[in-house]
């Protein structure tokens, strides 16, 4: 089996000294502060083992990876009941695209699009106020994790705030339908804040190992979710979690993966590993370029796709 430092090390010198960089997101604004030259990855292996390189331990906007944790976190309060207000189908459009939930009654498409992804947000305020829910979030977070540093970039929150028309529209949208029960602007105060919460690579795969390892953190002992469910989790993240990129992330690097429009992706190779990648600047769709980019070098060198390994790799 090849060694995983080795191949980290490799791949983070490689990403160093890659001229295409992509396109640091500045809609919202104090997102466009990144800088371009980071790239730090984290990987946590099946026996726990933690390898990491380049800036894996600089805290950087987990921006829309905070859905997964959220998505979690909605089903546990509510189970099931929780898809009578999203669905599970990708949506092959922009992450914050309005024209599909027009004709499709309000009812977002998946909960990883904004759209669904406010959607959950409002199903965990329900019957709280905001700064509980969002109290909540953190603790989770915090918990996943495992390092109480974990914290809101209360920067990057009202950033957002001030220009999230979309979302607002969107949210405002869904509220028409009955989708959103809460106000409006407490629901939106919640999802911008859970948005702007800051971790490094390390504390990003610690967080995501329960989904690599049916529910359970094995590095921890920590049962989060039931297998079943982690399970669909990472159905949800093979097909929903890169918007309208998330075929193209099937087919080079064929591994559960949610990105953020700050840069980060967390992948999950089932059984095997949790990775977590950071590069601020993203390609077209929102995902980050040389993230995508050093988790299909990552996915082959160890022969990690879901899909079955190819000659180059070494099985494991
Ligand atoms: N907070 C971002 C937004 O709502 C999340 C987008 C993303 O990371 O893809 O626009």
């Amino acid at each position: 089996m090849p060694d995983l430092g080795a191949v980290l090390n490799e791949i983070a010198a490689e990403m160093a000294a890659r001229p295409d960089r992509g396109v640091v997101a500045d809609y919202i604004p104090e997102l466009a502060r990144a800088d371009a030259s980071a790239f730090g990855i984290a990987v946590i292996d099946g026996q726990g083992e933690t390898y990491a390189a380049g800036d894996a331990d600089i805290p950087f906007s987990i921006q829309s990876i905070s859905k997964v944790f959220t998505l979690t976190l909605a089903l546990g309060m509510v189970g099931d009941r929780l898809w009578r207000r999203v669905g599970r189908e990708p949506s092959g459009n922009p992450f914050n695209s309005i024209v599909q939930l027009e004709r499709e009654r309000g009812v977002p498409r998946n909960p990883f699009i904004n759209a669904g992804a406010i959607a959950v947000t409002d199903v965990i305020l329900s019957g709280h106020q905001p700064s509980e829910a969002l109290g909540e979030i953190l603790r989770f977070l915090r918990f996943l994790g495992q390092d109480d540093t974990i914290f809101v970039d209360k920067a990057v929150a009202a950033s957002e705030k001030r220009t999230g028309f979309r979302n607002a529209a969107l949210a405002n949208y869904m509220k028409s339908y009955g989708v959103i029960e809460n106000p409006v602007d407490f629901t939106l105060g919640v999802y911008f804040h859970h948005c702007a919460v800051a971790m490094s690579c390390r504390q990003l795969a610690m967080a995501g190992n329960y989904l690599a390892h049916a529910g359970r953190n094995p590095a921890t002992g920590l049962s989060v979710v039931s297998p079943e469910r982690a399970r669909r989790i990472n159905a949800l993240m093979l097909t929903c979690g890169h918007y309208d990129g998330s075929g193209e992330f099937a087919y080079r690097v064929g591994l559960p993966g949610k990105s953020g429009v700050g840069g980060g992706i967390l992948a999950v190779a089932p059984g095997k590993a949790s990775i977590a990648v950071w590069s601020p600047g993203l390609d077209p769709s929102g995902n980050s370029h040389l993230g995508r980019i050093a988790l299909e070098m990552l996915a082959k060198r160890m022969g990690w796709s879901i899909f079955g390994t190819d000659g180059s790799s070494a099985p494991v």
